[in-house]
C-alpha cells in the first residue's frame, strides 16, 4: 500500500501537549498567553503533516518529528511574530532621499514633537487662548509664510494630495495649460496627466518637449482656461537646446486672463543649496516672490521632515482649497503635523536647520569628513576581517535620489568589501536581515557602503553588525543576490 509510511510517519508525530513540554518552550509559557505558543506549535504540527503528506517515500524518511526538533521551530516563529515588520535599517546605500527607505530621517526636535503629541492627548483642533474651535493647519501656516513670504497656507497628506486638492479646487471641469517638458512621473504612480484627469481639470499640453515659449501658452489660454501649471521637473533634466518660461513670466500672462498660476515645486527646497556647492534647486521663496500663486511641495524630500504635502500661496485661493471636501479626505495627522511644525521651526536658523536636520547635514558633508569616518571604519574592518575580506576605500559618487536634483552627484566614500569566495549578492540578503537590516550596494560581486547616508553615532552599530554577519562566515545558499 503506497499510502502506508505516509500513516506511520504520521503517527510518529508528537501531540501538541508533547511539544509543550520542551524546556525551550517554557519561558515562552511564561511571556506570552499561552493560546499564542500552543497556536504556534499546531502551525507546526500541521506543517509537518503536510510535508509528510506530500513526500515520496525517500523524502518522509529524511523527515525528523522529535518534540525538542518541532520545539526549535515553535520558537522561532514565536520570535518572528514579535520582530515588528517595519524596523529601522541602517542605509549604506549613499542614496540620500530613498523612497524605500522611508525617505528623510527627521531631526531630533521632529521626533521629540511626535513622542510628545502621539502620547497625549493635544490642542490639535482648539484654540488655548479663546477656547474655540481652531483648525490644525493653523499650528504651522503662521510658520510657512514667514518662511516663505506667503500669505497663506495649508498642509495634507502629501505633495500628491496637495496638486490633486489645489486642481480639483481650481480646475475641475475647465483647463490647465502645462508645458510638454513638464508632465513628470514620479515613482510610477503620480503623473501629471494622469493627477490632472484624476483632479476633473483638462491637460492642454503645449510646446515641444525640449522649448516652450511664452507664446504657447497664451496661444493656448483661452474662456475655459483655469490655471496656468508650472511643474519643477525634479527627477530629470532636458538638456541641450532647451527653452522654459520663466515663473515670472507665466505669472504676468496669468494675471492678464484673471486666472491663477500654479507651480509644483516637488521637493521645495528653503535653503540655497548652491551655496554648498550643489546643484541649484529653486527655493519655494524665489516662486512666491515671482508672483507664484499657489506653490506644492513635500514635507520628505530636501526639506527633511515628515511626509506632507505643503501648499502656499495667495488667500484667496487657498481659502477655496479649504472648502473643499476633499480637504477631509487628505488631511494631515497630527504627528506629521507635530513633526513638521519641529522641523520648520529649525529653519528659522539657517544654520541650525543645517546641523540638525538630517537630510540637509548628509548632503553638505565635507569629503575630508567622510574620508576620516571611512578611513576609522575600514580600519576596524580590515583588522577582523583579515583573510575573509578585502577592504579598500572608494570615491565615487553618491546620490541624493528621492526624485531630488537628478544630475547632482556628491563627492563621497564607500567602504569597499570583496570576499572572493562568497556572493557579494548573499551577503547583502544576510546584511539586510541582520539586526539591524543594514542595506548596501552590490556591484560586480562587492559590496559598497557609502557613509554619507549612516549617521556618525550609527558608525560602531554598522561595525558591530557587518563583523557579526561577515565574520561569522556560514552562507545560505538558498538566498539568491540581487543587485540594487
Ligand atoms: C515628488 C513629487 C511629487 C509627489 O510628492 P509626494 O510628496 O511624494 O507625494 C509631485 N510633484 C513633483 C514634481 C515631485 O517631484
Amino acid at each position: 500500500m503506497p499510502g502506508d509510511y505516509r500513516q506511520r510517519y504520521l503517527r510518529l508525530l508528537p501531540s501538541v501537549e508533547r511539544v509543550l513540554q520542551e524546556s525551550i518552550l517554557q519561558d515562552s509559557l511564561v511571556e506570552m498567553p499561552r493560546s499564542v505558543v500552543v497556536e504556534a506549535v499546531r502551525d507546526v504540527i500541521a506543517r509537518k503533516r503536510v510535508q509528510i503528506q506530500n513526500a515520496a517515500v525517500d523524502e518522509a524518511l529524511g523527515l525528523e518529528f522529535s518534540p525538542v526538533r518541532l520545539a526549535g521551530e515553535v520558537l522561532l516563529a514565536l520570535e518572528e511574530q514579535t520582530i515588528s515588520s517595519l524596523r529601522p535599517v541602517l542605509n549604506a546605500t549613499g542614496v540620500i532621499l530613498h523612497t524605500n527607505l522611508g525617505r528623510s530621517p527627521m531631526a531630533a526636535s521632529a521626533v521629540q514633537a511626535v513622542r510628545e503629541i502621539g502620547g497625549s492627548f493635544s490642542n490639535l483642533e482648539l484654540s488655548l487662548k479663546t477656547g474655540k474651535r481652531f483648525t490644525r493647519y493653523e499650528h504651522v501656516e503662521a510658520l510657512i509664510c514667514r518662511l516663505t513670504g506667503a500669505e497663506a497656507a495649508l498642509v495634507v497628506n502629501n505633495n500628491a494630495g496637495a496638486v490633486f486638492l489645489a486642481l480639483n479646487t481650481l480646475a475641475a471641469g475647465r483647463e490647465v495649460i502645462v508645458s510638454r517638458g513638464e508632465l513628470v512621473e514620479v515613482g510610477g504612480a503620480f503623473r501629471i496627466p494622469e493627477v490632472m484627469s484624476g483632479s476633473g481639470a483638462k491637460l492642454v499640453e503645449v510646446g515641444a518637449t525640449n522649448k516652450c515659449y511664452l507664446k504657447d501658452y497664451r496661444r493656448a489660454a483661452g474662456e475655459d482656461t483655469a490655471l496656468l501649471l508650472k511643474v519643477h521637473t525634479s527627477n530629470y533634466k532636458i538638456l541641450g537646446f532647451t527653452a522654459v518660461v520663466p515663473a515670472r513670466a507665466l505669472v504676468k500672462l496669468a494675471a492678464e486672463q484673471k486666472i491663477p498660476c500654479m507651480e509644483d515645486l516637488g521637493s521645495g527646497v528653503l535653503v540655497d543649496l548652491a551655496r554648498y556647492g550643489l546643484p541649484r534647486e529653486p527655493m519655494v521663496q524665489e516662486s512666491i516672490g515671482a508672483g507664484v500663486d499657489v506653490v506644492t511641495f513635500s514635507g520628505d524630500k530636501l526639506l527633511g521632515g515628515p511626509q506632507a504635502g505643503i501648499i502656499a500661496g495667495k488667500k484667496k485661493y487657498l481659502e477655496q482649497m479649504r472648502e473643499n471636501q476633499l480637504l477631509r479626505a487628505l488631511r494631515v495627522d497630527k504627528l506629521s503635523l507635530a513633526a513638521l511644525e519641529a522641523t520648520l521651526r529649525l529653519y528659522l536658523d539657517e544654520n541650525k536647520a543645517l546641523r540638525e536636520i538630517p537630510v540637509l547635514r548628509m548632503l553638505t558633508l565635507s569629503p575630508e569628513e567622510l574620508l576620516r569616518r571611512a578611513e576609522s571604519l575600514a580600519g576596524l574592518l580590515t583588522e577582523k576581517l583579515a583573510g575573509r575580506c578585502q577592504v579598500t576605500i572608494t570615491r565615487e559618487k553618491a546620490r541624493v535620489g528621492g526624485g531630488s536634483l537628478p544630475l547632482a552627484s556628491l563627492p563621497s566614500m564607500q567602504i569597499c568589501l570583496e570576499a572572493p569566495q562568497e556572493n557579494a549578492g548573499l551577503l547583502a540578503a544576510k546584511l539586510r536581515r541582520a539586526d539591524p537590516p543594514v542595506i548596501v550596494r552590490v556591484h560586480k560581486n562587492r559590496l559598497f557602503l557609502d557613509l554619507r547616508t549612516v549617521r556618525e553615532e550609527e558608525d560602531q552599530l554598522l561595525v558591530q553588525t557587518l563583523l557579526q554577519i561577515l565574520g561569522s562566515g556560514e552562507g545560505n545558499p538558498e538566498e539568491a543576490g540581487t543587485e540594487q
